[in-house]
């Protein structure tokens, strides 16, 4: 395996070093990580961070491998700076046995991007009413921790009371699509202004809300752990404060997309724009960065989310619900919390690598960087900048909601294990790393 030293290199943001990774793991820091006959990684004035880890991918196989497949997925991911993504249950046949999140699991591993771990459905066919075989998926290969529904609600109280039970055995946890499903039946977007100006059926605040307040209060009354994928509103940040000070064992994560953009880019009527859950108000943009920032919400989830033109280059009314996000989550996230002095380099490594690896109960990801620590890395360069096009990027669908806009930072290397998944900002193919 190839030996690389990076010269120069800022460790979460800190002071320049050099920084040896060989065998797989961190080798040498400092002084005495020059040795002859390594690769040069030149990083001087790039950002060093532990490779990311994504709570929040659907990678579409099996199933709609015209959206994407997980050899693209996992590409985008590399390319974004991840390291590890768990691929979302929602696929066709669904993520609910063992067998199909085993396949997935492998794919993941003969594509050899990032790793991938599949997210187990929690009831079986996301229909909500039967609990899938949890057991048999933590169990299987694939070692499945986090369970999901996502896209669907776990609506039902008493089966996700009977999820949250069942996850305990094997230290599982239950993350939650939370929304109200008689609250938001034909909703299009954000209910509210804008909603009432263009006429479209709105999606209240409320119906976030209220199935976070329940969970939380099920996963006290049951001793579990709970996870709130894209919190989207500020009364929802505040439930999950106040759980939280009550020593509730939950954690929550916020999108890319929800900590920059609002529902008044609707008014276009522009489907990528159209998203589940919605794009907010403004206050509720400065909630959840505020919450992110106070460590309120623990993680960054991309809830990348691609679909095929056909199922987005139509009416507002008929496109798909979803955006892509892999190559774009790392600059989005600079631009709204480090540009903004609101957060810094350790900040960022905390809600997109350590904590969605410790949510997901991942050994070797989101580790410090210290010498023997496995080397799994990103190099970013925090003073680029560059025009998203879609047509350009590795995921299968341009469905971005940044297209056209320029955005702050680029990954410059990832590296899985101590081997380049990505050099000077592009993909190292599989054969040209022994
Ligand atoms: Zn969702």
């Amino acid at each position: 395996m190839t030996t690389h030293l990076l010269t120069g290199a800022r460790p979460l943001g800190g002071e320049p070093t050099d920084v040896l990774l060989a065998d797989g793991v961190v080798a040498a820091i400092g002084a005495d990580a020059r040795r002859a006959g390594a690769h040069v990684v030149d990083a001087d004035g790039l950002v060093l961070l532990p490779g990311l880890v994504d709570l929040h991918t659907h990678l579409r196989e099996p199933g709609r491998e015209d959206a994407e497949t997980v050899e693209s997925g996992t590409r985008a991911a590399a390319l974004g700076g991840f390291t590890a993504v768990h691929a979302m249950a929602n696929t066709t046949p669904t993520q609910d046995t063992a067998g199909v999140v085993e396949q997935v699991w492998r794919l993941g591993r003969d594509a050899g991007w990032c790793d991938v771990h599949p997210v187990g459905a929690v009831t079986v066919g996301l229909a909500g009413d039967r609990l899938a075989e949890l057991s048999a998926m933590a169990r299987s290969a694939a070692a499945v921790r986090v369970f999901s529904d996502d896209g669907k609600c776990v609506h039902d109280p008493v089966v996700m009371r009977r999820a949250l039970e069942y996850v305990k055995a094997f230290d599982g946890v239950v993350a939650q699509h939370a929304q109200e499903p008689r609250l938001t039946e034909g909703a299009q977007m954000h209910e509210g202004v804008v909603s009432a100006e263009l006429g479209l059926t709105g999606w209240p605040a409320v119906a976030e809300e209220a199935v976070i307040a329940r969970d939380v209060l099920l996963a006290e009354h049951v001793g579990s752990r709970l996870h709130v994928l894209h919190l989207s509103t500020a009364g929802s940040v505040e439930i999950v404060r106040w759980a939280k000070a009550r020593g509730i064992d939950v954690t929550a994560e916020v999108t890319p997309h929800h900590l920059m953009l609002t529902d008044e880019l609707v008014r276009g009527y522009d489907p990528r724009f159209k998203v589940n859950p919605p794009l907010r108000t403004a206050e509720d943009v400065e909630a959840v960065r505020q919450g992110l920032a106070d460590g309120t919400i623990d993680t960054v989830g991309t809830d990348h989310a691609p679909h095929p033109r056909e199922d987005k280059d139509c009416e507002w009314a008929a496109a798909a619900f979803g955006m892509t996000g892999l190559e774009t989550a790392l600059s989005v996230v600079q631009a709204a919390m480090v540009d903004t002095g609101r957060m810094t380099w350790a900040d960022v490594a905390r809600v997109m690598s350590t904590a969605p690896a410790r949510i997901g109960r991942l050994t070797g990801q989101g580790r410090p960087i210290a010498v023997g620590e496995p080397a799994n890395l990103t190099l970013v360069d925090p003073a680029a900048r560059r025009v998203v096009v879609p047509e350009q990027q590795a995921t299968l669908s341009v469905n971005s909601p940044f297209a056209g806009q320029e955005l702050p930072g680029k990954v410059v290397a990832t590296f899985l294990r101590g081997r380049a998944t990505v050099l000077d900002g592009a993909l190292v193919p599989a054969g040209g790393h022994a």
